[in-house]
């Protein structure tokens, strides 16, 4: 349709049941993409926090989007696709009406056992690139557009061709990037059909690859070509389209394949078999290193990996300082088959159980016992580790369509987070029911809340909880603020009179303290959680807190970087959550210094003038 993000739409419906269905439509359009900003608000946090090689300044380099981290040195593999030569060979219409069914049958089935092949290899999420397609081949818009090209005289094969590439040209003209994806995986799908109806199309598609290690060069990777690459060969990947939300990229993290996509036309002349340097962590490609950009290459891979191999194997160990003082580390998980994998990346608990992922992408609320559940589930696999649970932070860059709230024209700065709760008894009590059911069973958790700017606000919602917990006779528990309002770090002290714990939502307390949208791209590089503006709001909070033996985590972005940790543990913050693989490298950080180094380095960082300043206070180290 050409829709960009942000374009309105208007959509209608006939019929008896139309309310419901613009009802869920309206849902499902306005969730769709919730998952996705957070998980490209992380990509790009960790870009810029991640080091990367130096090359040499007149070494020629090619530009593109980090898709996945990593570096290798190799030879170019410039896979090209032929275009297809589909004969049009006519037959009756109702034979070829059986063929075009059968090939779609067997193309289903086919696409049903390679989603469940890359559920046990590489993940659920994964596996959904492929049940999607099978989503394409049930459009009737194709399938009817298919038929009418029959019906006009043409043969199954070439109709079936022509109707794909008619309906994916229309995706890729239009200009926007997530619908060129969308081409991508038409076309792959309709080459699975294509090739069930005519099998003897299916080897004119490929020239043969080395047999050598190689860095895969394309137009665009379908996600058949990536979940189908040969990995002990392949070594990098990088495209001239695509962008780091396509399937491509996904699969290349996964599959732990340093990528780089959206590099233009420019990545297509690199001739075949020439030697690359490929940069995933920083999206960049250098084309014709000499010896000595190899070996400095070479060695920075090196001591790249000897430092992961390192940190990976000290991940179990405690994040303690060479004088012995230990900083908790929790992970940023929202769901319990998400504790596992936490766990062996060596988290000691969850910082931060973001619960509004309970009501994002999805068309109602989750009821009262499917909360009560999740908690319960959660504390459980954490066999006696702390859990976090955070009380529903809607609205801002989280909106929950299902919950019809009234449209503001500054979400950041509108009824978000605590402020809903407060309007809001029918979200606060089911949760908190469920929070406190959980506790009756044995859960052990601690509550928290989001977005508090005045202590009145936080007095409220703990006499609520405990006429919520008394009302059910279930047991107590610790009760925090997120400090993620500069009013809220500096009121700390009198906050901490009231509440059993902070945790600093460091994202929001950036965005808030430089006045900056935390998702405007624009903005990404100054909107930085080291500016010493936010710095000083973290101090006043570890203070404020100091006298009422209230302690203090951070859980918001800078939490995972490895210098921002060391930062934050020398300001006083006992305990940092962080997305799970960052555990390792942050726990290593930390074991570096003593406390007292890392009090200096925050005192430094305090007197810097500017971010650059404290981001390169890690060179200095
Ligand atoms: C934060 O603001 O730092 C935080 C952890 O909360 P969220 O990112 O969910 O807003
Ligand atoms: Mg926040």
């Amino acid at each position: 349709m050409g829709v960009r993000e942000g374009s309105s739409l208007i959509v209608s419906a006939e019929g008896a049941d139309a309310d419901k269905a613009l009802s869920v439509m309206h849902t499902l359009m306005q969730s769709l993409s919730a998952q996705e900003k957070a998980d490209a608000e992380l990509a790009l946090k960790r870009q810029k926090s991640s080091p990367s090689w130096q090359a040499r300044e007149d070494l020629a380099a090619i530009i593109g989007a980090s898709a996945a981290p990593g570096m290798v040195v190799g030879q170019v593999y410039r896979k090209i696709t032929h275009t297809l030569d589909v004969p049009d060979e006519t037959g009756s219409l109702s034979d070829n009406a059986s063929r075009l069914h059968k090939a779609l049958r067997e193309t289903k089935a086919q696409l049903q056992a390679l989603s469940q092949e890359t559920e046990q290899q590489l993940g659920k999420q994964e596996a959904k690139i492929f049940l999607a397609h099978i989503e394409l081949l049930n459009d009737t818009d194709l399938i009817t557009l298919v038929c009418q090209i029959m019906a006009d005289g043409h043969g199954v094969a070439w109709a079936w061709n022509t109707g794909i590439e008619r309906m994916a040209n229309r995706l890729s003209a239009l200009g926007n990037p997530v619908l060129a994806a969308r081409a991508t995986d038409l076309r792959d799908v309709g080459n699975r059909v294509l090739f069930h109806i005519a099998p003897e199309l299916s080897n004119t598609t490929e020239t043969a690859c080395p047999d050598h290690p190689y860095i895969l060069i394309s137009d665009d990777l379908t996600p058949s070509d990536t979940a189908a690459l040969d990995t002990t060969k392949v070594i990098g990947l990088a495209t001239s389209e695509g962008g780091p939300t396509s399937h491509t990229a996904i699969l290349a993290r996964t599959l732990g394949l340093p990528a780089l996509v959206g590099g233009g036309q420019g990545l297509l002349d690199i001739a075949n078999g020439s030697q690359l340097i490929l940069d995933g962590t920083a999206g960049r490609i250098y084309i014709d290193p000499n010896e000595d950009d190899i070996s400095s290459a070479q060695e920075w891979i090196t001591k790249l990996q000897a430092q992961q191999a390192k940190e990976a194997e000290s991940r179990q160990l405690p994040a303690k300082t060479t004088d012995g003082t230990q900083i908790l580390i929790g992970a940023n998980i929202n769901l319990p088959d998400q504790v596992a994998e936490a766990i062996s990346e060596g988290a000691e608990g969850v910082g931060l159980m973001r619960t509004e992922f309970l009501y994002l992408e999805r068309n109602d609320e989750p009821s009262e016992d499917e909360q009560y559940e999740t908690y319960l589930a959660m504390s459980k696999n954490l066999e006696g580790r702390d859990l976090i649970v955070r009380t529903l932070d809607i609205g801002g860059d989280k909106q929950a369509p299902q919950l019809a709230l009234p449209e503001e024209e500054n979400p950041f700065l509108g009824v978000r987070g605590s402020r809903l709760l407060l309007r809001r008894a029918d979200l606060l009590q089911p949760q908190l029911r469920a929070l406190y059911r959980a506790l009756k069973d044995g859960a052990k958790l601690s509550i928290m809340f989001p977005m508090v700017t005045s202590v009145g606000e936080f007095l409220k919602l703990r006499a609520i909880c405990e006429d919520v917990r008394e009302s059910m006779a279930a047991p107590s528990c610790p009760i925090g603020v997120m400090i993620e309002v500069p009013a809220a770090a500096l009121e700390a002290k009198v906050l901490a009179k009231h509440a059993d714990f902070f945790s600093i939502g460091t994202n929001d307390l950036t965005q808030y303290c430089l006045a900056m949208d935390r998702q405007n791209p624009t903005l990404a590089a100054e909107a930085d959680s080291l500016h010493p503006a936010v710095l000083k709001l973290i101090k006043l909070t570890v203070d404020g807190a100091k006298d009422h033996n209230c302690w203090v985590g951070a859980c918001g972005g800078i939490a995972g970087d490895p210098h921002g940790a060391a930062i934050l543990s020398g300001l006083g913050v006992t305990e940092l959550s962080m997305s799970p693989l960052d555990i390792p490298a942050v726990k290593a950080r930390l074991r570096q210094n003593s406390m007292d180094e890392l009090k200096a380095l925050a005192q430094k960082a305090l007197e810097a003038e500017t971010s650059e300043a404290v981001r390169q206070l890690k060179e200095a180290e």
